[in-house]
């Protein structure tokens, strides 16, 4: 399929409104990737509108043009383009997608490989670290401005989502990229710092409760635990403090798979977050069981049921993907024997 890069410039250039969204329960990408664009935009004369169900995480809130990002309003309004970024689906730009009374064109953009290429036009890379990488190529291919204030947002998108660039997707090209935003001017130490060492009181009180009812299974292969409702009220964190839990679980020398479950406030729904340490333990192909998706290292899904009989379910799952890995491996080095 021929890369949309060239049609999506001509309508940035052409168009005159444009609204930017991106996932609920947004994270650094996320953010990072939907105010690059805001601010791109806006620097080039648009009129530009960011929405969001959820309010921007704390720690995010020093990001240049944070505050563009409102709720969805009450009545519906009209934009030449919606751009979507980092969201692998349209269900997951929540209620935004009922306040949008017409649009000319809608573009897709994301490095999730479960995205089911919801757009008019959609660019999709999965090989691409972050989703702010894909604004950073968009906005070098079109000539248009990288400021400071837009590589700040792009930097802190790639850094969140390569665990500060030390994840296996953490490429050459990438840290290429980084260089050239951090060739802006921008400031890296005040990035970090926000980003990883401002964390409330709150959340490191949640990870307390949840760390000591850490689990092992699988031969210790798999590492879970569970963020009750109970465990926000008495550390009073919020719904952001999330993330990064989980890196805990994965962080044990052995597991292969790490598992997060999260009470939501919905009844009866639980949210997961897997990881894999195995390139051939596929994390998306375990969320996609349950509808969700992701990329092969990191995905999530959400799932109805009570919570006993929803852990048991993706027990069975992480298990199932574990023994094909280990059915191809065995085979694959029976091949090679002979
Ligand atoms: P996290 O565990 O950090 O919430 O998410 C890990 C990855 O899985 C992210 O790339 C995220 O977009 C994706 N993901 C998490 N939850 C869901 C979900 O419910 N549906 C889909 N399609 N992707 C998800
Ligand atoms: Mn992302």
């Amino acid at each position: 399929m021929s890369n949309p890069v060239h049609q999506i410039c001509d309508i940035i250039r052409r168009e005159r409104s444009f609204l930017i969204l991106t996932h609920y329960r947004p994270d650094g990408d996320a953010v990072g990737s939907q105010l690059a664009l805001v601010l791109m935009l806006k620097k080039i004369g648009k009129r530009v509108a960011a929405w969001n169900d959820d309010a921007v995480p704390t720690k995010f809130h020093f990001l240049p043009g944070a505050s563009l990002i409102r709720k969805p309003p009450a009545k519906p309004q009209k934009f030449d383009v919606v751009i979507s970024i980092d969201s692998s689906n349209w269900q997951r730009v929540g209620t935004a997608a009922e306040k949008i009374a017409s649009r000319k064109h809608l573009i897709n953009i994301d490095h999730h490989v479960s995205n089911d290429r919801f757009g008019d036009i959609n660019w999709i890379v999965p090989s691409s670290p972050a989703s702010g990488q894909i604004a950073f190529d968009l906005i070098r291919r079109g000539g248009f401005p990288l400021t400071r204030d837009i590589a700040t947002c792009l930097f802190a998108a790639i850094s969140t989502d390569t665990g500060s660039f030390s994840y296996a997707n953490t490429t050459a090209e990438c840290l290429h990229v980084a260089a050239q935003l951090v060739g802006t001017g921008l400031n890296v130490g005040k990035i970090s710092h926000h980003v990883y060492e401002s964390y409330p009181y709150a959340r490191l009180h949640l990870l307390r409760l949840v760390l000591a009812d850490l689990k092992l299974a699988d031969r210790k292969r798999i590492a879970y635990y569970w963020i009750t409702k109970e465990m926000f009220e008495e550390s009073r964190a919020k719904r952001e403090d999330t993330e990064g839990v989980i890196d805990y679980a994965r962080s044990i020398d052995g597991v292969v798979v790490a598992i997060l479950f999260e009470e939501l406030n919905e009844p009866g729904k639980i949210r997961i977050s897997l990881r894999s340490k195995n390139a051939k333990v596929d994390a998306n192909a375990i969320a996609r069981v349950f509808g969700g998706g992701g990329h092969r290292e990191a995905a999530g899904a959400r799932i109805p049921g009570r919570p006993s009989e929803v852990e048991r379910r993706v027990l069975r799952a992480v298990r199932a993907e574990i023994r094909s890995e280990e059915h191809t491996s065995e085979l694959q080095s029976h091949s090679d024997l002979v």
